[in-house]
């Protein structure tokens, strides 16, 4: 179009029907402004009279649209008609896509005394004192403007969506950088800033989006920490039960460090961000406005979804009952983590850790894992290229703590971008130099990662994994340049094992060739998925199936032709709803994320 036709054009637009029973809330919306971002065109939102800019989170939150309502979305300019039909689509993706949220099943009680009824955030009982949140500001030097500390706290926000990209905390983070950018940076001073967080959420009261307040409160709290401001939250040094107005999305990773034993949130919904996050961690918590007095003794019972102030000790017993019944049925597959898991059938399945450094793999050992299945090494290449003795050393010291290792090389490109290696630029990333492809373009880091490999594995058998290969040709030229390192450096390398992990579905193909070449498979399936079905697995809208009798199609046609060692560590491998299928295509080893081992062991039991 031509810049005069674009000047003069007229706007087109289409009606958008809220159909969530959540309304069109933070996250969809922020995923929503995202997409209309990419487009040249200006867009707006209008409901009843008011028309809001329709790339600005807060402003399309303004609207407040619940379940039912319709407004209209126009563009104008350049890419108007794609920009409407990309975000058409966007829209009744994430309406389908965004789930209700149930309140959990309350269970029945034994209590005798008065009950203080409560929604459950998350299951769990616990008797302890009450403590109120109390937040206490105190203000230090800080070097940084208003405005690097909003562009460290967008920085910071990116970080973590990328930390937590395949969970549900990864929208949240998501959501809140939008968030920051439609209010943080139009901002000229902290007190204007204050000034539009302060607005904003105040528009969000008796709304739907109520719950969302917090999210406001935690962007102004992120960015006020980078210029000196740090509110000081106290927790008690014994067990308590946490009562708070305005628990942040935020606070929930320092009260996992805590001796926290419940949760009660006054003012929030069972799908605020906070809520989500204290599901995610596993803390006892419910939803209950009751007044309660600072260290009087409760009983939280989150599994009947009730509260009961001054307990008599009848009561009190009963509770420790439950609380104990509890634990006995949690500790039962945590006190069998160290145990062999077999099948139902008598079939012995070797559980491995998925892990990135040695803190990972420490914590994989304390939970019961037989060994690493893969080791992400690209983790310790996050901000800046580690020397080789760094290598070397990290490596000797994951290497000490389990026989079975099997160490992945680095592995980036696609979604795993590294600041210091310049990799070319390419339309499709995802398709372009990426894992064992970074041989063609930096062999010397390969090189260095290889050599303090082979020095850190000493007399170990460990086995050295390459990512993304498409091809044998690939394989071979790598295993060529692993004997040449070996000889540079005059070490034995005749001890270690060489494989693949499977994830591109070109490998399907060739493993009769691959039989001949490689020692062990192990199967990616995050990768595969993505690539069977041709959908980026970070895409915001579009979702594939990890279930989808497809990627089971892939597992048996792998099972039935490789000749040497399978084993799986996508994601799919700790997912319970597939155990018994990959069990039955004659998967014995399987690899998980550190806190997953317990559990998937116990899953096994019963398969
Ligand atoms: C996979 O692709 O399944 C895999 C385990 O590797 P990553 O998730 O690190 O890409
Ligand atoms: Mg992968």
């Amino acid at each position: 179009m031509s810049f005069f036709k674009t000047l003069f054009s007229k706007p087109l637009s289409l009606t958008l029907s809220v159909t969530s029973a959540n309304g069109f809330h933070l996250r969809p919306v922020a995923q929503f402004c995202t997409l209309a971002k990419s487009f040249p065109c200006s867009l707006t939102a209008s409901l009843d009279d008011k028309t809001v800019d329709a790339k600005a989170v807060n402003a399309l939150l303004s609207l407040s649209l619940e379940q039912g309502d319709s407004f209209r979305l126009s563009a104008k300019g350049n890419k108007a008609d794609k920009a409407l039909e990309a975000l058409e689509a966007c829209f009744t993706a994430l309406m389908q896509n965004d789930k209700e949220m149930h309140s959990t099943e309350k269970t029945s009680h034994p209590y005798l005394g008065e009950t203080i009824e409560a929604a459950i955030i998350f299951r769990g009982v616990s008797l302890a004192p009450v403590h109120h949140h109390t937040l206490q500001e105190r203000q230090n030097k800080s070097e940084l403007t208003f405005k690097e500390a909003v562009d460290k706290s967008m920085e910071e926000l990116e970080s973590l969506c990328l930390k937590h990209k395949d969970r549900e905390n990864g929208a949240i983070y998501l959501a809140q950088k939008e968030l920051l950018f439609s209010l943080g940076s139009t901002s000229a001073t902290l007190s204007e800033f204050e000034r539009k967080i302060q607005m904003e959420s105040q528009k969000l009261i008796g709304t739907i989006l109520d719950s969302k307040r917090s999210d406001y409160q935690d962007i102004l709290q992120r960015t006020k920490s980078h210029l000196g401001f740090n509110t000081e939250v106290i927790f008690p040094d014994v067990p308590f039960i946490l009562v708070s107005e305005h628990l942040l999305p935020s606070d929930v990773d320092t009260l996992i460090l805590t001796k926290v034993a419940g949760v009660i949130l006054q003012e929030t919904a069972l799908n605020s961000h906070t809520a989500i996050l204290l599901r995610a961690a596993g803390i006892c918590a419910v939803i209950c406005d009751a007044v309660l007095t600072q260290n009087e003794t409760i009983i939280l019972d989150a599994n009947a979804g009730v509260i009961l102030q001054n307990p008599s000790q009848e009561d009190v017993e009963k509770a420790l009952q439950r609380q104990t019944t509890e634990h006995v049925q949690q500790q039962l597959s945590a006190n069998n983590r160290f145990q062999k898991a077999y099948t139902a059938g008598g079939k012995p399945i070797q559980v491995l850790a998925n892990v990135s450094d040695l803190a990972s793999a420490q914590s994989a050992k304390e939970q019961g894992a037989e060994g690493i299945g893969l080791l992400r090494s690209e983790f310790l290449f996050k901000s800046e290229k580690p020397s080789f003795l760094t290598q070397k050393e990290a490596y000797e010291a994951i290497f000490a703590l389990f026989d079975e290792i099997t160490v992945r090389t680095l592995d980036v490109g696609g979604d795993k971008a590294l600041p210091y290696i310049a990799l070319p630029h390419e339309a499709n990333p995802f398709l372009g130099v990426r894992g064992i492809r970074l041989l063609l373009t930096h062999p010397a880091i390969l090189e260095e990662q290889l050599h303090a490999l082979f020095v850190a594995a000493k007399n170990k058998p460990i086995k050295i994994m390459f990512p993304m290969v498409s091809s044998v040709e690939e394989f071979v030229n790598m295993k060529r340049f692993t004997q040449e390192i070996a000889k540079k450096y005059a070490l034995d390398i005749s001890h270690l094992r060489f494989g693949i992990m499977i994830e591109v579905p070109s490998v399907l193909f060739l493993l009769e060739a691959f039989n001949e070449v490689v020692d062990f498979y192990s199967i990616g399936t995050n990768d595969l998925t993505q690539y069977l079905f041709a959908i980026e697995r970070t895409h915001p809208l579009l979702k594939t199936d990890e279930l989808s009798p497809v990627v089971y199609a892939a597992i048996e046609m792998i099972m039935q032709k490789a000749s040497k060692p399978v084993s799986i560590c996508g994601e799919l491998a700790a997912n319970k709803y597939a155990l018994p299928t990959l069990l039955k295509l004659g998967i014995t080893t399987l690899s998980v994320s550190p806190s997953s081992i317990a559990q998937t062991k116990e899953e096994i039991r019963h398969a």
